[in-house]
């Protein structure tokens, strides 16, 4: 094999440097997290059910003052068992006057969700209870208000979750669809980071082989055969890794809404297509052309599915310069477009594949994105289906201008006929979308966990195309240069779950967070 040419100039050098950049054993954030969040010694408390008035408030703290706060706060000589909920006065320890009797617990450390002593105050959710409580904690010695995303950030430091499951934990508090709340439990729980983890571990076991070839392969007890087996374990695992990345961003699509867009010429029923999905009267709906310039954007959940719905103005050459900026808009929105709802009368257009099929092209949308075309006012169809005015029963589905709702893009675009002044049809359409929905997202249960952020593909690559050079070395057999290569992969893996260089991205990650989270 030709990378066994360059053995002895790389001698030594990776092998010295192995143990020393593999991650520490069973922790995660280790070192790196630790920054002014991590280890400072504080004890940090804030209140981490939402603000407002509710049943009950659960104020949490962490840190190492966590058992005597509660020893203040209960007036007893000690913290309940461990894990166990004991009702309790809560006293201002200053003026020694009652605020609440609620539930205290206390997690000692390690078993905790920061690893750290923790304890948790459950008091009625009066906003001068919360408040109360939290300004005696205010009031104690070596105990500060915590910062946005400060638990989960020293939970990262001591190891007791990746930045991957952070990341998950962070999605699920943000989830507001049943599948979006699947997919980060599922992050959250780890599925993601142990991918990642057991790529990393291939990752670091072909870099020792490599590693220890390079350096005893002259004592006879290390084989060529090495060098092959580390060749094909890199391969396949570039390829699982370019799988991985292929899936069509649906985990981000997920994650962050499906961008559908409401396109068609003016007058045909967007903005009441628009009303009609979002229930309420978010639109301006008018018999005049052109009322519709800005975009207007509602968040829905089809089918357990987010969409981000947006109305644009209608696609004709306008005269009028505020108009035109309302189609430059239009435009500019379509070409961001995940889903493309385009909308026609549907009594101006034939139901033939090919007339639907020129109206649709002459809306241009963009190449590629999944189109579903709405026949809108089909109450006003007349004929067998219905009389002007008033359809008789329900208006059929069109089944993709000939075919099923899941038709291929040569047959054309799914197609249904929609009256957004009686209704019919909206069930229809509400299958299609749906449909449509779980096409671009996939199953959030289903086969591997999915990438859901922009940071996760962009390591992932980086690592992809280090893998690839480590292929094309090995034609010039530079082992040195190979086992760089290796070690790049690997840090890229370690980037994403934050086992190496995470330092750029907490501040970024956690700041997303709320207060007490
Ligand atoms: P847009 O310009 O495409 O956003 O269209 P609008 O939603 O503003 O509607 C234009 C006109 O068509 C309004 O007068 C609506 O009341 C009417 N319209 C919308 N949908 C229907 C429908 O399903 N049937 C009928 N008969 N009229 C409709």
């Amino acid at each position: 094999m030709a990378l066994s040419v360059a053995v002895r100039a790389a001698r030594g050098r990776w092998a010295r440097g192995l143990s020393s950049t593999v991650p520490p054993a069973g922790g995660t954030g280790g070192g790196t997290a630790g920054g002014t969040a991590g280890g400072t010694g504080d004890t940090i408390f804030a209140l981490s059910s939402a603000p407002g008035r509710c049943g009950v408030a659960v104020i949490r703290a962490s840190g190492p003052g966590s058992a005597g706060l509660l020893r203040s706060l209960t007036g007893t000589p000690g913290p309940p068992p461990p894990r166990v909920l004991a009702l309790r006065r809560i006293r201002d320890p200053r003026s020694a006057e009652t605020l609440d009797r609620g539930l205290v617990v206390w997690f000692p450390g390690p078993n905790s969700f920061t690893g750290e002593d923790c304890a948790e105050l459950h008091v009625h959710g009066g906003p001068a209870v919360v408040s109360g409580v939290l300004q005696a904690l205010g009031r104690l010695p070596g105990l500060r208000p915590a910062e946005p995303g400060e638990f989960t950030r020293r939970a990262f430091a001591h190891g007791k979750l990746d930045l991957t499951a952070a990341e998950g934990l962070r999605d699920l508090i943000a989830a507001e669809t049943e599948a979006q709340r699947r997919q980060a439990l599922r992050q959250m729980e780890g599925d993601l980071g142990r991918l990642y983890q057991r790529w990393s571990h291939a990752l670091t076991q072909a870099l020792a082989h490599l590693e220890a070839y390079i350096d005893f392969s002259e004592d006879d007890n290390v084989e060529e055969e090495v060098l092959a087996r580390v060749a094909v374990t890199v391969r396949a695992l570039l390829q699982e890794i370019r799988g991985h990345l292929r899936d069509g961003r649906r985990g981000e699509l997920l994650r962050g809404g499906v961008r559908a867009v409401i396109a068609g010429p003016p007058n045909v029923g967007k903005s009441s297509l628009l009303n009609l999905l979002c229930r309420r009267p978010a639109a301006i709906v008018s018999p005049s052309a052109g009322t519709t310039r800005d975009v207007l954007e509602v968040a829905l959940d089809i089918g357990g599915y987010p969409l981000l719905l947006s109305d644009t103005a209608g696609l004709r050459r306008a005269a009028d310069p505020v108009e035109r900026e309302g189609v430059r808009r239009a435009r500019e929105r379509l070409c961001q477009a995940d889903l493309v709802l385009a909308v026609l009368d549907a009594t101006s257009v034939s139901p033939t594949p090919a007339a639907l099929g020129a109206a649709l092209a002459a809306l241009e949308p963009p190449p590629g994105t999944p189109c579903v075309l709405v026949l809108n006012k089909a109450d006003l169809l007349g004929g067998p289906r219905g009389s002007p005015g008033g359809a008789q029963g329900p208006p059929a589905t069109l089944l993709s201008c000939e075919g099923s709702p899941s038709a291929t893009p040569a047959q054309g675009p799914p197609a249904t006929l929609l009256s957004c002044k009686t209704g019919e049809g909206l069930e229809a359409l509400l299958e299609l979308l749906a449909q449509q929905l779980a096409q671009l997202c996939g199953d959030p249960l289903s086969g591997w966990p999915s990438l859901t952020q922009s940071r996760h593909s962009r390591h992932l690559g980086a690592c992809a195309a280090a893998l690839a050079r480590f292929g094309d070395l090995g034609d010039s057999g530079d082992l040195a240069l190979a086992a760089e290569q290796l070690r790049l992969a690997r840090r890229e893996l370690g980037r994403i779950t934050g086992h190496v260089g995470a330092e750029d991205v907490l501040d970024i990650i956690f700041r997303d967070f709320c207060v007490g989270k």
